[in-house]
């Protein structure tokens, strides 16, 4: 059998190149005038300002940009109050960590949002005990409505070897849509969400201008594509759109009986669009 050699093959394709090529492109219909003509000015479609901020990433994966706002560093709640009446939240914090505190309710931050990037980390304890939505059940409310479970819910739930309902497992937006791969780490490690939200907006009468969007990555692992949200996440029934402007972002204290959800660094970016 004939084996061209390196450089015939090469110099076959230069030939190709400059005959066959051109010709080519120039009998396309669907290429561009200005992509075939040499008087074509790239200049023309340059775009110099307005030129991105400066933003420096965290020294870790994980850890706060420059200008995100921390909600939860470790420390303390300062970011956050009681959803049921706004007093100081009640939840534990011991060791840099978080913990739900079910008797106390959920808690959300002091500040409101509209559209974001959220950044959170969240531990189902090791030995975590039931199962279904009764292990390890929490939630991040992108945006809360209510001091009860009102708004618009990623779910927060052990996933790993815990079948349950897909469009309420972790990384669903509650009963509106499963997450696209389950990347769930075992009990006891922590797990990465980093999200988008582009909330609703409405006209003064309440009317549903656009719908609400989310991308969610889960431990590094898109999960949500920019879901189209029907309305907020209910536990009954449809969801449904309620007209709001800016909203605090909530953590949920659940009422099933397994041992409490913990997180740390939690910060967000306020996004214009
Ligand atoms: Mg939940």
């Amino acid at each position: 059998m004939y084996r061209m050699t390196v450089d015939a093959m090469h110099a076959m394709h230069r030939v190709l190149a400059r005959t066959i090529l051109p010709v080519a492109l120039s009998a396309l219909p669907w290429v561009p005038a200005a992509a075939q003509s040499p008087a074509a000015d790239p200049k023309a479609t340059e775009q110099w300002t307005p030129v991105p901020a400066v933003v420096s990433p965290g020294a870790t994966q994980g850890a706060p940009p420059s200008d995100a706002i921390v909600l939860f560093d470790g420390r303390n709640l300062n970011e956050w109050v009681a959803s049921k009446d706004h007093s100081p939240a009640a939840w534990a914090v011991d060791h840099g960590v978080l913990t739900v505190n079910k008797a106390a309710g959920n808690i959300e931050t002091k500040r409101q949002f509209k559209n974001f990037q959220l950044h959170l980390e969240w531990r189902i304890p090791e030995g975590i005990t039931g199962e279904g939505q009764g292990r390890g059940n929490s939630g991040v409310f992108l945006a809360s409505t209510g001091p009860g479970d009102e708004g618009y819910e990623i779910q927060i739930l052990d996933s790993f070897q815990n079948p349950t309902y897909v469009n309420g497992q972790a990384a669903s937006v509650y009963k509106q849509s499963a997450p696209l791969v389950n990347a769930m780490r075992k009990p006891g490690q922590w797990q990465l969400y980093d999200i988008v939200w582009t909330a609703p907006s409405f006209d003064p009468d309440g009317t549903l201008q656009s719908p609400a969007f989310v991308t969610v990555f889960h431990n590094g692992i898109l999960v949500q594509n920019h879901f189209q949200l029907g309305g907020e996440t209910r536990y009954v029934g449809s969801p449904v759109y309620r007209k709001y402007e800016r909203a605090a972002i909530k953590l949920q204290a659940h009422g099933d009986p397994s041992p409490p959800v913990s997180f740390r660094n939690i910060w967000v970016r306020e996004i214009e669009q």
